[in-house]
């Protein structure tokens, strides 16, 4: 019989134990080597049993055992250091309290600002295995995020939603067709607390709907170390049954369950901020930080509150103010990626809205097709910093966004790049994290540094721990076919293959993602008969074991699963490759540490960064991939990894399948004649030395560089210190910035149809030579402009064909003189290349407030005549 609800009952645990409690309730448990010893001591048997949860874990184990730890000695003197060490890593300073002082020490005008706090929201978070919210790797990145935030003591807090189900769990038909289930999470039995006010009410958050409807939510706090992360969630008693049903699952519904979705994770979000601020006196957040379109709409209600609230400030004005502390980051160039509403619907559920005109919002998601909302472009035009993930990412969303700035080259697009990370406590095996602390310090470890210290280690070590490390993963490897071929309908005798599946000491190539086309999973089977020859080959054999979900609506992608799993089901070859249902933080680990090879794809340039390489970097893999995403950057071909080529630069106009062909035919070379020969060739001690350079190379070239702490580092630098300061000149004198830069804005826009480049006189002194100068004067219509209010500037360098100026360079020109609305503005172009030559003259907005020349979207340019 089926329980109607369900509900979990916690343990009350003996007062010895105390502090157990509150190390479970944070989940910096989740990613301490310490913590998880001490939680897995308290009963070995059932800790694996609940797959390492530790609530579950307390919720099982017996009143006897609890009696006998609370007086066992050796126990509650771990219990203690553990506890104390938590205590010492929420509460003392960390890299960015000693940050503030060295900002502090300074002279303020060349202190950076670094903000008292920030917002960060995602429409996921990949914490832990036992907080199932994420599909991948937007969510993962995000859990790295708070993780990394909270080991530097950045001030971040996290906001999101608490799914009911998550993301669907992951088995096979007999056929191999993916099935999918969606398990409902009881959140009394995660580690969650729920958010109530000081006289003890649950925190509440409340959005108008149309129609007379009400959506309520209540908020869950979950602790990721020091930082805070909030969860709304819409499954309370005040809501109608569809209201209910808002934050069901992740990724599901239609466009309005989407809609819904998004509008309770943004205003919904910003709301659940301003009650937890004002119930914990926590600063309210200076930089908001929205990840992807799905969070956009935190915009609106910042606008909103700023426009309907005391301080009474006009859209426009509110809408400078929210964008100086607002960043963007886009983390994909999969258009399926980007969120586009039909603009009725958004009409008619944000009108509801207060104080925020509902055709001001439509304007700012307008793109090319006048019936759609455009999450992005809402993203770019509320955020006055930008971002993407990776530098390829970042020049792709140039151009990808380049019709927001017309008249602006896709280079002077005002997204930056900052690449992803990987938060190394989490994705290291133990005994890697150990080997390395040993040698670099965990400190330095940490931050970045040292990494050179690697060289201490013995190849025999690093050898003999990445074995040890395989043949875990081929344990992890023969339980989980087996299980899955139970559940596939194959019985003991037909699986008894399993027990000897895969060999500790084959060279493991690992592949897992989650499963859109562009990740193309089916590529190594585009020639069966070869990748049989390289999983068979009798001296130098390889073993592939491969992992990822479908979106549940995504038909193809489970097609693509279902022929990878036929292909494992051969006989000939099944004991060589597998595929493993249910990819998830916990599966995921296993295959980082174990494999020597990290294979990737992906249609060039369609990954934005991809993270798990790094991940499988961080454990001494080499990476064999596609140089696309992070992987575009660092790779150093043949020293830390391979680089398949890539036909999208080489071949114009070929088609995917040509493409295909030739990308595989790239990679099984590579696997036959350079990866293997490399891993099998042996010195005397059987030790394969040149292929444990790579590995040590691996570890020192981008140990530091793929560190989730760099991310976050990059972040505070470039984006939310600068974000920071701009909102608080904005803000301060009761928004007197805000207001005359949005009178400016608008003044300046009225009268930019009227300003020209009307003539560039040019004068070189004898002929144009080598190391000269070309002296420049150009007259500029002002159209009512003051000559501040404009930046004139030169742009030159060598010329194409067709007259196109090629890497440009630019020189400000500087105002010689002005009368009747008329500048004259000067300057020397230096003629630094020989060879054709080519220049002209623009007129951009100039204002100290602009983060980027490009921002305002207006431009003059000299034209020809
Ligand atoms: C790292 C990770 C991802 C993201 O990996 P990509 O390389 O970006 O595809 C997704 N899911 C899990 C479980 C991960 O660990």
């Amino acid at each position: 019989m089926k329980a109607l609800r369900r509900l979990t009952v916690r343990a009350a645990l003996p007062a010895a134990l105390a502090p157990l409690g509150e190390i479970v309730a944070n989940l910096r448990w989740s990613w301490h080597a310490d913590s998880l010893d001490l939680l897995e001591s308290i009963d070995p048997e059932l800790w694996a049993e609940c797959n390492g949860d530790p609530a579950r874990l307390l919720g099982g184990v017996s009143t006897e055992r609890l009696a006998a730890l609370a007086k066992d000695r050796k126990f509650l003197r771990r219990l203690q250091d553990v506890s104390d060490d938590l205590r010492d890593y929420l509460e003392q300073p960390r890299w960015y309290q000693r940050q503030q002082e060295l900002e502090a020490a300074k002279p303020a005008n060349e202190a950076s600002s670094l903000p008292s706090s920030v917002a960060y929201f995602s429409p996921e978070f990949g914490i832990a295995e036992v907080l199932p919210q994420y599909s991948g790797g937007l969510g993962i990145l995000a859990g790295d995020h708070l993780k990394a935030a909270s080991d530097l003591g950045a001030p971040i807090i996290g906001v999101g939603l608490l799914y009911r189900a998550g993301y669907f769990s992951q088995s096979l038909s007999r056929e191999g067709w993916q099935q999918e289930r969606y398990p409902s999470l009881d959140p009394q039995g995660l580690p969650l607390t729920p958010l109530r006010d000081v006289a003890g009410n649950l925190a509440r958050v409340l959005l108008e709907l149309p129609d007379q409807r009400a959506l309520h939510a209540q908020i869950w706090l979950a602790s990721v170390g020091r930082v805070p992360l909030l969860l709304l969630d819409s499954d309370v008693e005040e809501n109608d049954a569809a209201a209910r049903g808002v934050t069901d699952r992740l990724y599901g519904g239609g466009p309005e369950h989407r809609l819904l979705q998004e509008l309770l994770l943004g205003v919904g979000g910003v709301r659940a901020l301003r009650v937890y601020c004002s119930i914990t006196g926590h600063p309210e957040p200076e930089v908001f930080h929205s990840n992807e379109g799905h969070a956009g709409f935190l915009g609106i209600e910042r606008i909103s509150e700023l426009s309907s609230g005391p301080a009474k400030l006009s859209f426009a004005e509110a809408l400078t103010a929210v964008r100086a502390g607002t960043v963007f980051t886009t983390h994909t160039p999969v258009p399926a990626g980007i969120d586009r509403f039909d603009r009725d619907l958004v009409a008619a559920h944000l009108g509801k809205v207060p104080g925020v005109p509902v055709a001001e919002v439509l304007a700012l998601g307008a793109e090319d097709d006048p019936t759609k909302f455009n999450m992005a472009h809402m993203g770019l035009r509320l955020g006055q910093r930008a971002n993407g993930v990776a530098q390829l990412h970042g020049r792709v969303s140039r151009s990808m966004f380049n019709n927001l700035w017309p008249g602006f080259d896709a280079d002077e697009v005002p997204i930056t790049s900052i690449t992803n990370g990987v938060h190394a406590p989490t994705w290291m095996a133990r005994e890697f994290l150990d080997l390395a602390e040993q040698a670099i310090g965990s400190e330095a470890l940490a931050t970045g540094g040292g990494w050179a210290a690697i060289d201490q280690v013995e190849d025999t070590e690093l050898w003999s721990t990445k074995r040890e490390l395989r043949a875990r993963l081929v344990g992890e490897i023969r339980r989980r076919i087996r299980q899955s071929g139970v559940e596939r309908g194959f019985s003991g005798v037909e699986l008894a293959w399993t027990a000897t599946a895969f060999d500790p000491d084959v060279l493991t190539i690992g592949f897992a993602r989650r499963v859109p086309s562009y990740k193309r999973l089916t590529l190594m089977l585009r020639d069966p008969a070869r990748l049989k020859r390289l999983l068979t080959d009798p001296d130098r054999p390889v073993q592939i074991v491969v992992a990822g979900k479908s979106h549940p609506a995504d038909d193809g992608g489970k097609e693509l699963i279902a022929q990878l799993v036929r292909f494992t089901d051969d006989p000939e070859v099944r004991g060589r490759i597998a595929f493993l249902p249910d990819y998830d933080i916990g599966m995921a680990r296993y295959l980082y540490w174990g494999s020597d090879v990290w294979l990737n794809n992906p249609l060039r340039p369609l990954e934005a960064c991809g993270t798990s390489g790094m991940k499988a970097a961080l454990n001494g893999g080499l990476n064999l991939s596609i140089k696309d995403g992070w992987w575009d950057e660092w790779c150093e071909d043949g020293k830390n990894g391979w680089e398949i080529p890539s036909a999208d630069d080489s071949l114009t106009g070929t088609t995917d399948d040509h493409r295909d062909a030739v990308e595989a035919a790239a990679m099984y070379d590579l696997i036959e004649h350079q990866v293997s020969q490399r891993f099998y060739s042996r010195d005397a001690r059987g030790i394969p030395t040149q292929w444990i350079a790579m590995v040590r190379y691996t570890l020192k070239s981008l140990g530091p560089k793929v560190l989730a702490t760099r991310m976050v580092q990059d972040y505070i630098r470039k984006l939310y210190a600068p974000a920071a300061r701009s909102a608080a000149v904005l803000v301060a004198d009761d928004f007197a910035a805000a207001k005359d830069l949005a009178a400016w804005k608008s003044w300046v826009a009225g009268a930019w149809k009227d300003v020209a480049v009307r003539h560039v006189e040019s004068h070189v002194e004898g002929d144009p030579t080598l190391g000269g100068f070309l002296q420049l004067r150009a007259e500029v219509a002002l159209s009512g402009l003051k000559s501040s209010d404009v930046q004139v500037q030169a742009l030159y360098g060598p010329v194409d064909a067709d007259n196109r100026l090629t890497s440009v360079q630019i020189v400000p020109l500087t105002m010689a003189d002005e009368r009747d609305h008329t500048g004259f503005f000067t300057g020397d172009v230096p003629l630094k290349k020989a060879g054709p030559f080519g220049y002209t003259v623009r007129v951009l907005p100039h204002n100290d407030l602009l983060a980027n020349p490009a921002e305002t979207g207006l431009v003059a340019a000299a034209t020809q005549g």
